[in-house]
């Protein structure tokens, strides 16, 4: 699992696997995330990211 939260929290809505957002899940698999497709996160992972988004503006 790729850790990008260093640079900026991921969006609520990106992939449940990587946290990168939908548009970088290129078809056909010739971008950087070939290994899997792109799948809404969980309601769990939702809520964490909007939480870290939330205390990263602070
Ligand atoms: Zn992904």
């Amino acid at each position: 699992m790729a850790d990008n939260s260093k640079k900026h929290p991921a969006n609520p809505s990106s992939c449940r696997h990587c946290g990168n957002p939908r548009s970088e899940h290129t078809y056909p698999r010739s971008g950087p995330m070939d290994c899997h497709g792109y799948e809404e996160p969980t309601e769990r992972q939702i809520l964490a990211r909007m939480l870290a988004r939330r205390a990263a503006r602070t």
